[in-house]
Parts: structure tokens; sequence; C-alpha cells
């Protein structure tokens, strides 16, 4: 058996994609990369119930996002 790809990643060396919070995403408006603004916490890293702020390259158009909670199932209240 050989394997068809080698280290078949597209993350780049330095860069540690966040599964909360992606440096990168696609713009829901025009597809185009929207880069993100907010920086981490104090601890480096994003938690659940953060905002983040998107600005999109291609149309410079912002996205906010929350950052979801985790797997715990929230009751209305
Ligand atoms: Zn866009």
């Amino acid at each position: 058996m050989s394997d068809s790809g080698v280290g078949a990643s597209n993350a780049e060396p330095g860069d540690v994609p966040d599964e909360l919070a992606p440096a990168r995403i696609d713009c829901i408006d025009c597809g185009g990369v929207a880069h993100l603004l907010t920086r981490p916490d104090d601890t480096g890293r994003f938690w659940p119930g953060d905002l983040l702020t998107y600005r999109c390259e291609d149309c410079l158009d912002r996205w906010d996002l929350i950052i979801p909670d985790g797997d715990d199932q929230t009751h209305a209240g």
C-alpha cells in the first residue's frame, strides 16, 4: 500500500488552526476569505461564548460570530 498523498494538509507551518476560532473563514456573502480580527484572550485562545469578528478581504463585509458552547445541552430558562 502506498499513500496517495504525502502530508495532505493545507495548514501553514507555525499557524495552528483552532476549531473554535479559525483564522480564516469563507465569507457568507461573496465566498471570499474573511480574516479574524478578534484577538484571543490573555490565555492565548478563545472560549465558547466569545465574540469573533471577521472582515472579508473581498467585499470588506464584517461578520460577527459567537463561539458555540460545548456539546453540553442548553436548557432554555
Ligand atoms: Zn465577502
